[in-house]
């Protein structure tokens, strides 16, 4: 019969993969995608939601034209993998032979990595660092704070999803709160003593927020940090303070199902920087979040750029088509204030060791409102794009 790829999780990097195969290959694989959701809710732009800038279908995407474009969509749970049977177990019962196998099921929260927290406080104490339901809730206690109330997040430890993340949800949460709770504070609690595009960031806080943020960084205590869901109190450095709302974003490891295949190393799951495989096992490759990979930041246009790298050598290893030499590149664009965007972004190449960045640009402090403006639409034309690659 026909060779036969599975792919588990119908994110930025498995709905990419899915379909380029799908798509390249015109019939002669077979292409299966796990994923138990029916709508996937983009992490990207999700911060945007919390802004008023996007509504929450504005990010939701179904999976109709990746079944159009020839997957075969099963919506079910992967839970486990079976390397010398080459099988992937099924949640819902039986399981799904592969000749290939292609993981990109994002990330999982490290137990215990926040004090008094863990998965059973998420409504108490939201992480929204996988987007739908999360993010909505995030949203409803932002709405409903109190006047002159105060917004905490705990930011997570490297290396995690989205370096720009928690801070571009910082600005987004100001800005919400400067049009509708003018007298509120934000609280970060950061274990880290730099974060991706600080100097733009804390540009932009004190241009837009003054004196709304205030950062503690670890140099001042930010390491030292408790929670309690029940009491709503955030204790940093044995300073307790009642907060309202506080949004825990906890370290992160590789989705689960990685480490049940067995390619994990750690917390995340060592690639070949040429064509996306495991250290661990030739026939499983590993894309975005989950997989460590070198110099790219985990983001979803990584995600999707490294699903293309894989699908064209999965392909080749099946069908004999021509392979390309591995080239990536990533921009991660945030938005601070109405117009006023900022990126980050670098090409990458595959070395023998691992994806090695190439050549980086980044947005510079005092640019003009025209160039800041021309970042954030080129944002808005980035989502439309990708999402559009990944799902068809
Ligand atoms: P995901 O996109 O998370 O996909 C994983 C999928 O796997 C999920 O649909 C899940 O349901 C499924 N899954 C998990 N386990 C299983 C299993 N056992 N069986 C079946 N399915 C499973 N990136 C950018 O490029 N630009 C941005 O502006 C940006 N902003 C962000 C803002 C925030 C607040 C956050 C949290 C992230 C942001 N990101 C951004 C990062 C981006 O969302 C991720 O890097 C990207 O989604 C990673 O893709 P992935 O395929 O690894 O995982």
């Amino acid at each position: 019969g026909k060779p036969r790829v599975v792919v588990v999780g119908g994110g930025a990097g498995g709905a990419t993969a899915a379909r380029y195969i799908a798509k390249d290959s015109k019939g002669e694989i077979d292409v299966t995608l796990i994923e138990p959701t029916r709508m996937y809710y983009t992490c990207f732009f999700s911060n945007l939601y919390l802004g008023g800038f996007k509504e929450i279908s504005d990010i939701g995407h179904t999976y109709g034209g990746l079944a159009a474009g020839g997957v075969n969509v099963v919506h079910d749970w992967a839970v486990g993998v079976d390397r010398d049977a080459k099988t992937v177990a099924l949640a819902g019962g039986g399981s799904v032979p592969y000749d290939k196998l292609i993981l990109s099921p994002g990330i999982d929260f490290v137990d215990g990595a926040v004090e008094g927290w863990d998965l059973s406080a998420q409504n108490a104490m939201p992480h929204a660092y996988k987007a739908g339901s999360q993010s909505e809730l995030l949203k409803a206690q932002l709405k409903a704070m109190p006047q002159g109330g105060t917004f905490a997040m705990v930011a997570p430890p490297n290396p995690y999803r989205c370096p720009p993340g928690p801070y571009e949800r910082v600005s987004m949460v100001a800005h919400f709160l400067k049009q509708n709770n003018p007298t509120a504070k934000i609280i970060v609690a950061d274990p880290k003593e730099k974060f991706s595009k600080m100097a733009l960031f804390q540009e932009g806080w004190n241009n837009h927020y003054a004196g709304m943020v205030d950062w503690v960084g670890s140099d001042f205590g930010g390491g030292e940090v408790s929670v309690d869901p029940g009491a709503m109190t955030l204790t940093i450095d044995g300073e307790v303070t009642n907060v309202d709302v506080c949004n825990v974003i906890p370290a992160m490891k590789a989705g689960r199902i990685a480490e049940l295949a067995g390619v994990t190393d750690g917390n995340w799951a060592p690639v070949n920087a040429a064509d996306m495989s495991t250290k661990a096992d030739a026939d499983i490759y590993v894309l975005g979040d989950a997989s460590q990979q070198g110099d790219m930041p985990k983001s979803g246009f990584s995600a999707n750029s490294q699903a293309k790298v894989c699908a064209n050598a999965v392909r080749g290893a099946l069908t004999g088509s021509k392979v390309f030499p591995a080239k990536f590149s990533n921009t991660c664009w945030s938005l601070i204030a109405p117009n006023d965007g900022v990126k980050v972004g670098a090409t990458y190449e595959a070395t023998q060791e691992k994806i090695a960045k190439v050549d980086g640009f980044i947005s510079a402090t005092g640019e003009t409102s025209d160039v800041r403006k021309a970042t954030y639409e080129e944002s808005e034309g980035w989502y439309t794009g990708i999402t559009t690659d990944m799902m068809g």
